[in-house]
């Protein structure tokens, strides 16, 4: 049985040539929930997010919409909406008119697209400027003018292509912010693709971490945070160590490492490198196996007993912190 509204993956892959975009992933999407598609440049994210749009074909696999196989739709008929990066705006055309853009293609009379088209602008903030061109717009508002104009065909899912990316960096954090608010205010999925882990854990409420064409892994954000399943998803989510022990290799965020004098029952260790960071001063020590180790120390409690470089320490840790590497 399929929950109204969820989006689930079958199989799919994309090929263009020879190139493996994306190899043969499975994913359920949970409906009404934030969902952020992370992982490095080339993985494969944009490419899955079109393919659930409807703007690029899928070579194989299935994509099923509240249970419904849409893999072969037209995107108008998918019940999804796409935000682009670039906005991708009628500069011809005035706020108002581009947000009822495609109630206008649908054949909606002018009254009716233009009362939808101001509940959008309301949604999103933009009453005031609704008479304006795209290029009188400063760049956070074109990007409100593009979710009005997605928003507008009330989309079951709607599909954010690094939507934040061409904002400079306060405003991307107000962005963020009022994108949240609005995907629980509306009660519907967005799926949004980033390469950026700070974002995905600021927005999400499920993780997808793709490398290389396959999902890494997928759960809850802190989850996918605290319990790192492979060296990669450790790594690119940062905040954490990948140390080998003789049990096998190991995730430890950084600051679930602790610092003492050398002591029974303590790792050895000799401090390498120490970094303030404000709130937090980042301790590198070496232990056996030539490893680096980088503790994350609360600021106040680094300076009550600071070390220095070329310094003998104790390392431990509490063993439920310690999460083992499947790859
Ligand atoms: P991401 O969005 O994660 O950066 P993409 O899905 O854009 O990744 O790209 C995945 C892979 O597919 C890359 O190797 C990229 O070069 C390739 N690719 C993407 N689009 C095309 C295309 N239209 N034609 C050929 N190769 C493409
Ligand atoms: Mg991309």
């Amino acid at each position: 049985m399929s929950t109204k509204h969820d989006l689930e993956l079958l199989s799919v892959t994309k090929r263009y040539g020879s190139t493996v975009a994306v190899d043969a992933i499975n994913h359920k999407f949970q409906p009404a929930t934030y969902t952020c598609l992370l992982g490095p440049s080339g993985c494969g994210k944009s490419s899955t997010l079109r393919m659930i749009a409807g703007h690029e074909s899928v070579t194989e696999g299935s994509i099923l919409l509240s249970g419904r196989d849409v893999s072969a739709l037209p995107p108008a008929n998918r019940g999804t909406a796409m935000m682009f990066q670039n906005y991708a705006l009628f500069p011809h055309l005035s706020v108002r008119d581009n947000v009822a853009f495609s109630l206008k293609m649908k054949g909606v009379d002018t009254k009716e697209r233009y009362a939808t088209a101001n509940e959008m602008l309301e949604l999103v903030d933009l009453t005031d400027l609704a008479d304006r061109l795209p290029e009188q717009l400063s760049g956070g508002q074109q990007q409100r003018v593009a979710l009005a104009r997605a928003l507008i065909t009330r989309p079951e899912v709607l599909l954010l292509d690094e939507p934040l990316s061409a904002l400079d960096p306060f405003l991307r954090i107000r962005m963020r912010g009022e994108l949240k608010k609005l995907q629980k205010e509306l009660g519907i999925s967005f799926i949004h693709v980033t390469h950026g882990q700070d974002e995905a854990l600021a927005l999400a409420d499920e993780i997808v971490v793709m490398n290389d064409a396959v999902i890494e892994q997928a759960g809850a954000a802190r989850d996918v945070f605290n319990a790192p399943k492979t060296r990669f998803v450790a790594q690119f989510m940062g905040g954490h160590n990948v140390i080998a022990l003789p049990e096998g290799h190991f995730a430890i965020r950084t600051d679930a490492v602790a610092i003492t004098a050398p002591t029974k029952g303590t790792m050895d260790a000799q401090v390498t490198a120490v970094e303030y960071q404000g709130t937090h001063v980042s301790l590198l020590s070496r232990i056996a196996g030539d490893q680096e180790v980088t503790a994350l120390v609360p600021e106040a409690q680094y300076f009550t007993t600071p070390h220095h470089p070329g310094d003998q320490i104790g390392l431990h840790w509490d063993a439920t912190n310690l999460h083992q590497l499947t790859a």
